[in-house]
Parts: C-alpha cells; sequence; structure tokens
C-alpha cells in the first residue's frame, strides 16, 4: 500500500467543503485516496468546482447539498452517501456560520442560527454515522471547533458557546464510541484566511497571534488529514488540536 493512500477504497463525508477549510480537507482526503462527498449549502458550482479538481488529480468525489443543521437534510445525507458509496468512514463536521455582535443586543435569531448549525448539526451528522461506523467498528470524526471556543471572544457569545460545546460533544461522543474501534476529535483553527474571516481587522488581530499571520486553510487540513487518515493517529481520541499560531497556549 502506498503509505499515502490510507484511505483507498473508504468514503469521507466533509460537510461545508465548497469553500474555505472544508474544501481544502477535501481535496487532502481525496490525495489520501478517500471517495470524498463535497456537501455545501448554496453553492453548488464551487461545490462541482472542488468535484472536478479533485477529478482532475485522479480522485473520486461527489457533491450533495444538504443544511446540516436540518434534522431531516442530515439524515436524507447520510442516507444518500450510504446508498452510493455504501460506506462512510470519515467525517469531518466542518459547516459553519458567524452570526457577530455583543451579547446585549443579540438577536435570538442569531443566537439560535449559530448554535443551530455549528453545534447541533455537529450533533445531527454524528448520530446518523453513528449506526453505520458502529457497525463496521471503525470511523474517524473530526469536528472543527475554533480556539473562540476556547478562549471566549467579545462580539462572538454565540459562536464561542457552540464552538465550546463542540468540545464537550467531541469528548462525549469519543467516550461513547471508543470501544467499536471509533476515534472522535477537534481541530481548533485560530484565524485562518477564508470567507470567514475576510471582512476582519487584520492589524488588531495579528498581533495577538506569536507566529505573526492567518493561517492557511491547507494548513488546517493538514491536521486533519492526520487525524482522519494517519494510522499513527488511530489512538488519539477525545482531543482537540489547536492550529492557532499560537495563539492559545496552556
Ligand atoms: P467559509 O469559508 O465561510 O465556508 C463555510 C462553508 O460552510 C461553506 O462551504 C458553506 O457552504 C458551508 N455551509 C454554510 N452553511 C451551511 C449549512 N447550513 N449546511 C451545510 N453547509 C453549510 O468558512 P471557513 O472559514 O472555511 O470555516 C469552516 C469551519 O471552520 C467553520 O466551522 C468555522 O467555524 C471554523 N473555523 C474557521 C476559522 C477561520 O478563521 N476561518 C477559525 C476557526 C474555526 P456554501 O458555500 O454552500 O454556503
Amino acid at each position: 500500500m502506498n503509505p499515502t493512500r490510507t484511505l483507498d477504497g473508504q468514503t469521507a463525508l466533509v460537510t461545508g467543503a465548497s469553500r474555505g477549510i472544508g474544501r481544502a480537507v477535501a481535496l487532502a482526503l481525496a490525495e489520501c485516496g478517500a471517495e470524498v462527498v463535497v456537501n455545501y449549502a448554496s453553492s453548488p458550482d464551487a461545490a462541482d468546482a472542488v468535484v472536478k479538481e479533485i477529478e482532475s488529480g485522479g480522485g473520486k468525489a461527489y457533491a450533495l447539498q444538504a443544511d446540516v443543521g436540518d434534522e431531516e437534510a442530515v439524515d436524507a445525507l447520510i442516507k444518500t452517501v450510504l446508498e452510493r458509496s455504501g460506506r462512510i468512514d470519515v467525517l469531518i463536521n466542518n459547516a459553519g456560520i458567524t452570526r457577530d455582535g455583543l451579547l446585549m443586543r443579540m438577536k435570538a435569531a442569531d443566537w439560535n442560527a449559530v448554535i443551530n448549525l455549528n453545534l447541533t448539526g455537529v450533533f445531527l451528522c454524528t448520530r446518523a454515522v453513528a449506526r453505520p461506523m458502529l457497525k463496521q467498528k471503525s470511523g474517524r470524526i473530526i469536528n472543527i471547533t475554533s480556539v473562540v471556543g476556547l478562549m471566549g471572544n467579545a462580539g462572538q457569545a454565540n459562536y464561542a458557546a457552540a464552538k465550546a460545546g463542540v468540545v464537550g460533544l467531541t469528548r462525549s461522543a469519543a467516550k461513547e464510541m471508543a470501544s467499536r474501534g471509533i476515534t472522535v476529535n477537534a481541530v481548533a483553527p485560530g484565524f485562518i484566511a477564508t470567507d470567514m474571516t475576510k471582512d476582519l481587522d487584520a492589524e488588531g488581530i495579528l498581533s495577538a497571534i506569536p507566529l505573526g499571520t492567518f493561517g492557511t486553510p491547507e494548513q488546517v487540513a493538514g491536521t486533519v488529514r492526520f487525524l482522519a487518515a494517519d494510522p499513527a493517529a488511530a489512538y488519539i481520541t477525545g482531543q482537540v488540536l489547536q492550529v492557532d499560531g499560537g495563539m492559545v497556549m496552556g
């Protein structure tokens, strides 16, 4: 076996894979041999472009639209993946949004939208893959949280609460599934250059990053790839790996 093709014959679902970090993760897992399901919400052209990029590199992929904050849509998504691919080996819970605002003025709708996608969506997708993975007695689940969930952030109470919730969910799922050979870990990026961060005041943020730059989606994808595809990661579960240029230490 080519040591870099550890996911040959396996299927990986990446939520929110049309852009940003999810896109980079989809490309990285395809390089490891996985057939990649490129989930998206509202960007079919971008999702198709990711599929084409994977195919042009000799890989296998297809795109599926689903709002992963919607219970029925998630169950239908996983059913389609199982019908089409026959298995699901890797789940990357990446889809996420922000609706920033100071707590005092935050609308309940903005609170609910962020909790619903960024936390409940992770629960829904994890629950939906649990049965097939438990039957297979193998699986790797990686949840994209954020350093904001570890340290808090003014103007992001909804986002920080959801991302902190993802850490608790990750550890609970890891404990529930470990005896069946399934690992569940989280990756916590700091500030990564994507659409999500393009309107932020970079100058103010950079002074808080010891390595002095925003990270790239590919740098986050490298850590996800390690957890999802490297045999050496088989003994790691319930952990949060930070990819944050040293922003949060200790
Ligand atoms: P992004 O560039 O804004 O991309 C978001 C992705 O999520 C898109 O593919 C989008 O699909 C998808 N999405 C949005 N709503 C969805 C829904 N309801 N159902 C399914 N997919 C949906 O974001 P990003 O910066 O790559 O962030 C990816 C993840 O990393 C998020 O969980 C985010 O919280 C986390 N993160 C990001 C940073 C950062 O600095 N960028 C830092 C820490 C953590 P469409 O294209 O179809 O809209």
